[in-house]
């Protein structure tokens, strides 16, 4: 069986205990990975706090800082394959898609390593005579950053990039569902050279490894993305050491589809919105509004492409759908669908799990237009279901859409421009794609409102949210200072 390692102070360690991982397309274990409890945290969390304080990072510049960025991006590029296989047979996120993505991770850490010398203070024309005042934009400190199993790889780059470009130290936690391309990444960045310390990699449970390192008084701020019922634990948590956080959490993000679209260039956005990546996946466009007028038309589309779908092991390039990560995931998906089917919806493809080894489930269409109450409308399935309301109006599809309590992406397809920028204008949502969906570059920021969270990730913002101010008054005058008690 592999072995994995945990990444502690600039070595590797075998943790407290081992648990077994399973390969999602067989069910089976087949590789052990190191589980950090209390003692391993700790040492992690101090580990980064004196590397934060002392040592080689907080003397380096902001440029050595960026070139040790872009060391890490060409590493991550060329271990993609290794990278790629690990991610795909750890979580069952299917090669195509784990290589693909590969890449685009190592642009981000380009993309970071290019902005660490340009995130700058600013000077203040002040209104005092004698005073220069300016601020400096300095690191926020140790970084707690926890992913959930899905686009692990990603999921951290987005938080290592600019946490590190800022000056901050980071203990990184893998899910514990599928943590072993986390734990390989962090041998890229032991070879980059990061001094040791700055980068921790860690993985373990929720209740012994990421609630121990959320409350630790010395983690200055919290990068998370998963759920919001841990987001609440990790915000109690930060009752604790108030540290700042920033929550990526799930979604239920509207695909409006009107009558004056393309519709199969809408059907092949919405097949990938939320087959891609079996489905896990938070910006999944997981809930159709389709315009009455071309619904049986535009489901009949779906209904053939979502059947044509080749349903095989991931490892194989030409797998479109493979299995879910977890047995966990598939469990929650039935009964969701079970309850949904019980309130009235009606199944236009899909439904059942796939009998054999794996934990497979089939692309999924639920109509839920004469099911208003059916819970496959407000709960994230975070699996390859598609939910379908209808609507007649604009009015009716704006109220549909944000119908929800989560608001983190949204795609909206139609041939009227003045319609885009209305239902632009309207959708309350992080993130509006017109006629395309899925589209992200490190570029632009990226995050939710409500249930889908707080933060901001991607582009300059997301590198000064790991930055506090420093504000600066320096006395030009060599004028002594008067004495405060002597009246003039
Ligand atoms: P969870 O919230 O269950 O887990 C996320 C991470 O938190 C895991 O590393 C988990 O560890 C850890 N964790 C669990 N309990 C605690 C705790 N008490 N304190 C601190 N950390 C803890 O999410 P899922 O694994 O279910 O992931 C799916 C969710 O993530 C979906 O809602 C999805 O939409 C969301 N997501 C959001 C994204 C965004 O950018 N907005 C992107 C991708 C996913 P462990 O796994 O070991 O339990």
């Amino acid at each position: 069986m592999h072995r994995f390692q945990l990444y502690i102070d600039g070595s590797f360690e075998d943790g407290a205990a081992q648990f077994e991982s399973l390969d999602p397309a067989t069910g089976t274990p087949w590789a052990l990975m190191p589980e950090a409890r209390e003692d391993e945290v700790n040492r992690a969390v101090e580990a980064a706090h004196r590397a934060f304080r002392s040592g080689p990072w907080p003397r380096l510049t902001a440029t050595a800082r960026g070139k040790l960025l872009m060391k890490l991006a060409d590493l991550v590029l060329a271990a993609a394959p290794r990278l790629a296989a690990l991610e795909t047979r750890d979580t069952g996120k299917i090669i195509r898609e784990t290589s693909a993505q590969i890449a685009y991770v190592a642009d981000y850490y380009r993309y970071y390593a290019g902005l660490a010398d340009k995130i700058e203070g600013a000077h203040l024309p002040i209104d005092k005579p004698d005073m220069e005042v300016w601020t400096r934009r300095e690191p926020v400190g140790v970084v707690a950053a926890i992913v959930p199993w899905n686009s692990q790889l990603f999921l951290s780059a987005v938080k290592l990039g600019p946490a590190l470009a800022a000056g901050c130290t980071v203990v990184l936690k893998a899910s514990e569902d599928g943590p072993a391309p986390l734990l390989e990444f962090a041998r890229l960045i032991h070879e980059a050279g990061f001094p040791p310390g700055v980068v921790n990699v860690i993985t373990g449970f929720g209740p012994t490894c990421g609630h121990v390192l959320t409350r630790h008084p010395k983690v200055a701020h919290i990068a998370f993305t998963g759920g919001p019922g841990t987001a609440r634990a990790v915000v109690r948590n930060s009752a604790e050491n108030l540290a700042s956080t920033s929550l990526e959490l799930g979604g239920k993000s509207p695909f409006i589809v009107f009558a004056d679209a393309d519709l199969d260039s809408a059907a092949n956005a919405q097949v990938s919105g939320i087959f891609a990546a079996t489905g896990q996946s938070c910006v999944a466009g997981s809930r159709l509004l389709i315009q009455r007028s071309v619904k049986e038309a535009f489901l009949a589309k779906l209904k053939a492409k979502a059947e044509a779908i080749r349903i095989a092991a991931p490892d194989l390039m030409t797998t479109e759908v493979g299995p879910l990560c977890t047995q966990r995931q598939r469990s929650h998906i039935e009964a969701t669908i079970a309850a949904s089917l019980a309130a009235g919806a009606t199944l236009v493809t899909g439904g059942q799990a796939l009998t054999g080894p794996g934990f497979y489930f089939p692309p999924t269409i639920l109509d839920c237009s004469d099911a208003p109450n059916a819970p496959a409308l407000s709960q994230e399935f975070f699996g390859p279901v598609l939910t379908v309301l209808t609507f007649d109006t604009e009015d009716q599809a704006i109220e549909l859409a944000n119908d929800t309590q989560y608001g983190l992406a949204s795609g909206v397809f139609t041939a009227s421009l003045t319609r885009a920028h209305r239902m632009i204008r309207a959708i309350r949502a992080g993130v509006v794609w017109v006629n395309t969906y899925r589209a992200v570059s490190p570029i632009a920021p990226f995050g939710g409102h409500g249930l889908s969270g707080n933060g901001r990730e991607g582009g300059l913002a997301a590198a000064l949210d790991y930055t506090t101010t420093k504000t600066v008054w320096l006395r030009t005058s060599d004028d002594p200072i008067p004495d405060p008690f002597v009246m003039r």
